[in-house]
């Protein structure tokens, strides 16, 4: 039993922040304008409101253009479907994001199907999905938490995954679908599993990759990982901390941590691992969409 490398997600994700800077620059230069990213709120939901701002404040530092609308929450859905027309069409926007959930009497799938597949920077248009699960990367916008997670395996492990068993728990449309699209891509032997599989600890114990999408505090145990293995931890899940003091929290993965780091040959923190990498892919589908939208795909 050693000690598992932790993985950095701040440092990989300042990596992508820099490279996403490099071709911004490029971009600008070579076609005098500068990526734009559009983010619509609406409501006030407050963990929202802080997503909403980290992501124009991240756009601001990386150079682009960045449009932040904040709409009430009486909002109807035809003045939201509006607006995102309105952005479809605009040649300063590139980028496209409508902050979830929204309020109940707005319909989200009509929503994610406005939003032109070009500029959806989500990767949740199913014409995305579809590209994705097509293998069709080139044309895709790929979901920011997935693309984040598989570029921590390969700082891990090295480029080359093919041939590696990866277990994926979790089968969400925006985490553990796509998840699975990419690492097939990546050659692995992919097992996807959840609430049904049958003796969940045995499967993730083949895993050389272990990718854990849950939303379960501290689930996956130590003794389900292999030794050696690469753990990916997606999961932010809030829990009582009396140690800081009382009615005080904290965030935990959906991996033992502790546990784990003790038999995994590398690991991703929480915070501090998938977390920071979602947002820099945010800004990195920007630059491509940009890229892509301005004639130079090569760019991006
Ligand atoms: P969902 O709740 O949509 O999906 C959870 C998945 O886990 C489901 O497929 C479910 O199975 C499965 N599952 C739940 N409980 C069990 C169990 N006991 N055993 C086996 N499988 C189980 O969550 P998300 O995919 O949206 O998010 C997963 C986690 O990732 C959350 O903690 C979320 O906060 C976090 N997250 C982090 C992001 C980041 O930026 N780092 C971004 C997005 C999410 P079934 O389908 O059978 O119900």
């Amino acid at each position: 039993n050693g000690t598992a490398d932790i993985i950095d997600g701040k440092a990989v994700a300042a990596g992508v922040i820099e490279r996403v800077k490099g071709a911004r620059n490029q971009l600008e230069a070579e076609t005098g304008v500068r990526p734009g990213l559009a983010v619509v709120l609406v409501g006030e939901d407050p963990a929202s409101r802080v997503y909403v701002r980290n992501k124009s404040l991240k756009a601001e530092e990386c150079g682009f253009h960045s449009e932040q609308h904040s709409l009430s929450v009486e909002t109807s859905e035809t003045d939201l479907l509006a607006l995102i027309q309105r952005l479809n069409a605009d040649p300063a926007v590139h980028g496209i994001l409508v902050q979830l959930p929204l309020p109940k009497h707005i319909d989200e799938k009509k929503v994610l199907l406005s939003v032109s597949p070009e500029k959806d920077v989500d990767g949740f248009h199913p014409i995305n999905v579809g590209r994705l699960s097509a293998g069709a990367r080139d044309e895709a916008l790929m979901p920011c938490t997935p693309a984040g997670s598989i570029i921590l395996m390969k700082h891990a492990l090295g480029p080359n995954l093919s041939g590696l068993d990866a277990v994926v728990i979790g089968r969400s449309n925006i985490v553990g679908k796509p998840v699975v699209q990419l690492l097939l891509q990546e050659n692995c032997t992919v097992t996807v599993a959840h609430r049904w599989t049958r003796d969940l600890p045995a499967i993730c114990r083949r895993a050389d990759i272990l990718v854990a999408a849950v939303g379960q505090a501290q689930m996956v145990k130590g003794d389900w990982v292999k030794p050696g293995s690469c753990v990916i931890d997606v999961g932010i899940n809030r829990i009582a901390a009396p140690e800081k003091g009382e009615g005080k929290t904290r965030i935990v993965g959906d991996v033992d941590f502790d546990g784990a780091v003790k038999v995994a040959g590398a690991i991703t923190p929480v915070p501090g691992g998938v977390g920071p990498m979602t947002i820099a892919l945010l800004m990195a589908n920007t630059v491509t969409a940009a890229a892509r939208l301005l004639g130079r795909p090569e760019l991006a």
